[in-house]
């Protein structure tokens, strides 16, 4: 199923086989928090700008519509008439950032409802009920998700629960596939390595769930709130000890330089709000570095946001135009601004996947972050700030 097609270092391209079709990694998945990209992008668009996989989110939709809903319309790929392959959360990471009040015990998390308050429960086998009713191509587990500033004994005694939880979420997936009513009966497994920063928490867990022989694994528990440096040392120490013939996904993870930094050290699936989010701002990604369209500088500009860009926006559009779609709050310009976005990064992706093959990864990864630093308005780490806040909306 998951084929290394190269290797470049430790970068690795490979493509990995999926019930929805294939998908070439190194990927970044775009997300469709409630089933639909922020910024009025439909799923048609999706084809226009090099989109491969859709991330959706298990907690949103477990509360809107409903899981019940979309199992009845058939699954996410017919509700949103989605043909790629889509990967849920397992809305753990939202139970416990986004509900207001929350007791974790061993059987899952009772918690309220962020929009009405009303009571709720969710446990491994909750989780992965759900996702099946979602019928998405890739269920992740649930786990929690400490705080990069927990202690080290909370951490380990969070982290063996989260095994625990993945055992159970593993026989509740098997048995779901197995039901004769099941939406997409090859749902496949991504178990989370968690630990915070302590090494030999991270170490310890990535040997332990790496024996459950899963359809892939995830680093969780990173982008909130601990350095980029922290992050990267996470990564050398972590990735080696997960098997390298699966999936390595990095989750919630980054900004285009946090996403080369992370390739270099054996991850290949990618996601992050930060396209669509900062689109939205009218802050845009071009290879020089980050520009804000909403800047002064940029009204009488006929230029598109970036020379050669393929997007549906700079093949026709300029500066001057967008921004004042955006002054005028028009939806165009924000759907504009998140196209660019995206293909931005789903191009950049492609062009990762051709230096790995081409065994030039490494030059590629410095000319392009050498190259970002030429607009200084915005310093390329600066999605920090916006990081450690990203998962809340
Ligand atoms: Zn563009």
């Amino acid at each position: 199923m998951y084929k290394i097609l190269k290797k470049d270092g430790n970068a690795k391209r490979a493509e990995f086989t999926t019930v929805h079709g294939k998908i070439q990694t190194p990927v970044f998945m775009n997300v469709a928090t409630v089933a639909a990209i922020k910024g009025g992008v439909s799923t048609e668009d999706l084809e226009g700008i090099d989109t491969q996989v859709v991330l959706s989110n298990t907690y949103h939709l477990h509360l809107r519509p409903g899981d019940d809903v979309v199992y009845k319309m058939g699954g996410l790929h017919k509700f949103m008439s989605c043909n790629k392959p889509i990967l849920t959360d397992s809305g753990g990471f939202q139970v416990f950032s986004l509900a207001k009040t929350r007791r974790i015990k061993e059987e899952g998390v009772y918690f309220h409802s962020h929009i009405d308050g009303h009571k709720l429960f969710m446990g491994p086998e909750e989780s992965m009920r759900i996702q099946s009713h979602l019928g998405s191509t890739i269920a992740m587990a649930f786990d929690e998700c400490p705080s990069a500033k927990a202690e080290h004994e909370y951490v380990q005694m969070s982290v063996d629960r989260t095994t625990r939880w993945l055992e159970r979420c593993k026989k509740e997936m098997d048995r779901l596939n197995g039901l004769e009513y099941t939406v997409n009966k090859n749902q496949m497994l991504f178990g989370i390595n968690q630990g915070a920063i302590f090494d030999d928490i991270r170490i310890e867990h990535a040997k332990r769930i790496s024996e459950l022989d899963l359809d892939g694994y995830a680093v969780g528990g990173l982008a909130v709130g601990e350095s980029h440096e922290e992050m990267y040392h996470v990564l050398e120490t972590t990735v080696p000890y997960l098997p390298e013939n699966k999936p390595t996904y990095l989750m919630g993870v980054g900004t285009p330089a946090n996403i080369l930094e992370a390739v270099e050290r054996g991850v290949d699936f990618f996601d992050c709000v930060y396209p669509s989010r900062n689109g939205r701002h009218g802050h845009l990604y071009t290879n020089k570095g980050h520009i804000n369209l909403l800047n002064a500088r940029y009204e009488l500009d006929d230029s598109p946001i970036e020379e050669g860009c393929g997007c549906p926006a700079c093949r026709r559009y300029s500066k001057a135009y967008i921004r004042h779609l955006l002054k005028s709050g028009e939806m165009l310009g924000l759907r504009l601004c998140v196209l660019h976005n995206l293909y931005f990064y789903n191009h950049m992706m492609i062009e990762i996947r051709d230096a790995i093959e081409k065994g030039e990864y490494s030059a590629y990864k410095k000319r392009k972050l050498d190259g970002f630093l030429e607009y200084d308005s915005i310093p390329v780490n600066d999605g920090y700030n916006i990081a450690r806040n990203w998962r809340k909306g």
